[in-house]
C-alpha cells in the first residue's frame, strides 16, 4: 500500500489537462529553497492556495503558504528530485479525486487512487478535495437517525443524519470499535429507501491495521456500500493532510445526489499532526502545542462540509464521526477543545470503563448528543429518559454505596436497578442491534424485569430474550418502528412475553 510518486504524477497530469487554457496559468517561478518535503519559490504572484505546481521530474507540489515575496509549497513527491533554480509552473487546479459508486467497495489513497489490487476504478466523475462548506440556506435540521446499532448509543447520545458527533478517548478504548459498528450497522439502510453509504477514513495508521479493518468490513458484508480512504503512518505528512478532505468530496458526491452517507475520519488527531510538521518545516510560526494558528480552521471548514440538505437540493446528506485521541484523558488539550468546539456533541470513551470490563467504554455523563435526539423515534425517547436516569442515580449512590454498610431498601433498589442497566448497555463488537429489539431490552430492565437476575445472568437473559422476542411477538416488535411509539397494545405483548420467556428463564 505505497503511495507511488509515478502514479501520483500521471493522476495529476490528467486532471489539469481537462483545465489546460481554462484560466491564465502561464506564471512561472523558481525554487529559491528546497528541504524536508517542502520548496519555497518565488515569482508565483496570482498562485492560489492549494493550487497544485508542477517541477521539474515529476513531482507536484501544493502552494500552502502565501507570502509577500514567495510561497511555501508542500510536496507530493520527492524532494531530491528537485533543486534550487530550478523552474516552478502554476496549474491553475487544485487536488481532485474520483468519486461515485464505482469507489465502493475499494481501498484508495487520498487521491483516489486504489491500492486495493483489485484493478483500476472506472468511474466518470471527480470533485475538488476542498469545497466550500454549505450556507444556512441550503440546509435543513437534522431529524432522521442514523442507527449506530449500539445500544448505549442509540439510546441516549443518539446521532442524526447530517449530524457531526465526535468520537473521543485515550489510546485503546474502543474509538474505531464504535465507528467500524455504526458503518456495519448501516447494512440495514440498503433494504430501504434511504441507503446510508460509507467512507473510512484512516490517517496515520500502520498500514497492517487498516488491513484488518477491511477485513473485518468484508467478513460484515460491509464492504459492498464502503470505501476506505488510507494515508497510512509511512506516508509523507501532506499526503495524510489531505486525506480527509478527499474522503469528505467522496462522501458529497451522494449528498449532493439526494442520498445518504457516513464519513469517519480516524483519526483528526494525527492529520493536525501531520499538519503541525508541514507548518513547521514551512517555517509558519508555531503557536499554541507549536501547532500553527490557523489550525481550528483546518478542522472546522472539513466538519461544516457534514450536513443535510434542504429539500431544495434533493434533502441528502453527509454525516461525520470524526475520532480525536486524548492523552491520560485530557480533554482540554488544543485539538480536542477545537473540535469538541466544532462538532455536535461527543462520544467520551474512558480508559478506567473499558478496564473494567464496560464496553463500549462510554462515560455517560460526559457524552451528549445535541441535535440527534429530534431524530430519535418516539419509542426510544420514552424508554431512554428512565434509562438515563436510573443510571444517574446509581452513579451517585454507587461511590458512597461502598462506604456504607446498612443501606435503606430504595437505596438497593437503585443501586439493583443501575448495576442492571449498566449490564445492558454492554455491547460485543460486530453484534450491531436493530432499533425495536434495543428498545424492548431497554423497557425490561426499566420496568423491573431483571432485578432478580443475576447480574453474572444479565447477559444470557438479554441474548435470550432477544431470540425469544424475534420468535414469538415480532409483530409487537415491528409495531413499535413502524407506529415510532409503544402502544398500549404493543406493550402489554411485551410485558406478557418478556413475563414468559422470564419463567423459562428462571426455572
Ligand atoms: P487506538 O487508540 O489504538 O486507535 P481505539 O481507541 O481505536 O484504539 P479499538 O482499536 O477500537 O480502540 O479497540 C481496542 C481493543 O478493544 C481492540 O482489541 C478491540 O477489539 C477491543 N474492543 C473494542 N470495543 C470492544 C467491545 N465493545 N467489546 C469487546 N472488545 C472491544
Ligand atoms: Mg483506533
Amino acid at each position: 500500500m505505497e503511495i507511488q510518486t509515478d502514479k501520483i504524477t500521471q493522476l495529476i497530469k490528467e486532471q489539469i489537462e481537462k483545465y489546460e487554457g481554462a484560466i491564465d496559468i502561464t506564471e512561472v517561478g523558481e525554487v529559491i529553497e528546497i528541504g524536508d518535503g517542502v520548496a519555497r519559490v518565488s515569482g508565483l504572484e496570482n498562485v492560489m492556495s492549494s493550487e497544485l505546481v508542477e517541477l521539474p521530474n515529476g513531482v507536484f507540489g501544493m502552494a500552502l503558504n502565501l507570502e509577500a515575496d514567495n510561497v511555501g509549497l508542500v510536496l507530493f513527491g520527492e524532494t531530491r528530485l528537485v533543486k534550487e533554480g530550478d523552474l516552478a509552473k502554476r496549474t491553475g487546479k487544485v487536488v481532485e479525486v474520483p468519486v461515485g459508486e464505482a469507489m465502493l467497495g475499494r481501498v484508495v489513497n487520498p487521491l483516489g487512487q486504489p491500492i486495493d489490487g483489485k484493478g483500476p476504478i472506472d468511474t466518470p466523475h471527480s470533485l475538488p478535495i476542498e469545497r466550500k462548506a454549505l450556507g444556512v440556506m441550503a440546509r435543513q435540521p437534522v431529524t432522521e437517525p442514523l442507527q449506530s446499532g449500539i445500544k448505549a448509543i442509540d439510546s441516549m447520545i443518539p446521532v442524526g443524519r447530517g449530524q457531526r458527533e465526535l468520537i473521543i478517548g485515550d489510546r485503546q478504548t474502543g474509538k474505531t470499535a464504535v465507528a467500524i459498528d455504526t458503518i456495519i450497522n448501516q447494512k440495514y439502510t440498503h433494504q430501504t429507501d434511504k441507503p446510508v453509504y460509507c467512507i473510512y477514513v484512516a490517517i496515520g495508521q500502520k498500514a497492517s491495521t487498516v488491513a484488518t479493518l477491511v477485513g473485518e468490513l468484508e467478513a460484515n458484508g460491509a464492504m459492498e456500500y464502503t470505501t476506505v480512504v488510507a494515508a497510512n503512518a509511512s506516508d509523507p505528512a501532506p499526503i495524510q493532510y489531505i486525506a480527509p478532505y478527499a474522503g469528505a468530496a467522496m462522501g458529497e458526491y451522494f449528498r449532493d445526489g439526494g442520498k445518504h452517507a457516513l464519513i469517519v475520519y480516524d483519526d483528526l488527531s494525527k492529520q493536525a499532526v501531520a499538519y503541525r510538521q508541514m507548518s513547521l518545516v514551512l517555517r509558519r510560526p508555531p503557536g499554541r502545542e507549536a501547532f500553527p494558528g490557523d489550525v481550528f480552521y483546518l478542522h472546522s471548514r472539513l466538519l461544516e462540509r457534514a450536513s443535510k440538505l434542504s429539500d431544495d437540493l434533493g434533502g441528502g446528506s453527509l454525516t461525520a464521526l470524526p475520532i480525536i485521541e486524548t492523552q491520560e484523558g485530557d480533554v482540554s488539550a488544543y485539538i480536542p477543545t477545537n473540535v469538541i468546539s466544532i462538532t455536535d456533541g461527543q462520544i467520551y470513551l474512558e480508559t478506567n470503563l473499558f478496564n473494567s470490563g464496560i464496553r463500549p467504554a462510554i462515560d455517560v455523563g460526559l457524552s451528549v448528543s445535541r441535535v440527534g435526539g429530534n431524530a430519535q423515534i418516539k419509542a426510544m425517547k420514552s424508554v431512554a429518559g428512565t434509562l438515563r436516569l436510573d443510571l444517574a442515580q446509581y452513579r451517585e449512590l454507587e461511590a458512597f454505596a461502598k462506604f456504607g454498610s446498612d443501606l435503606d431498601k430504595s437505596t438497593l433498589a437503585q443501586l439493583t436497578r443501575g448495576e442492571r442497566m449498566v449490564e445492558i448497555l454492554k455491547q460485543n463488537q460486530y453484534v450491531p442491534m436493530n432499533v425495536e429489539k434495543q428498545i424492548a431490552i431497554i423497557f425490561a430492565a426499566s420496568k423491573g424485569f431483571l432485578d432478580d437476575i443475576e447480574i453474572g445472568k444479565v447477559a444470557d437473559f438479554e441474548k435470550g430474550l432477544s431470540d425469544y422476542l424475534e420468535a414469538n411477538v415480532s409483530k409487537a416488535l415491528s409495531a413499535i418502528v413502524s407506529e415510532g411509539s409503544i402502544s398500549e397494545e404493543t406493550e402489554e405483548a411485551l410485558k406478557t412475553a418478556i413475563g414468559d420467556f422470564k419463567k423459562g428463564f428462571t426455572a
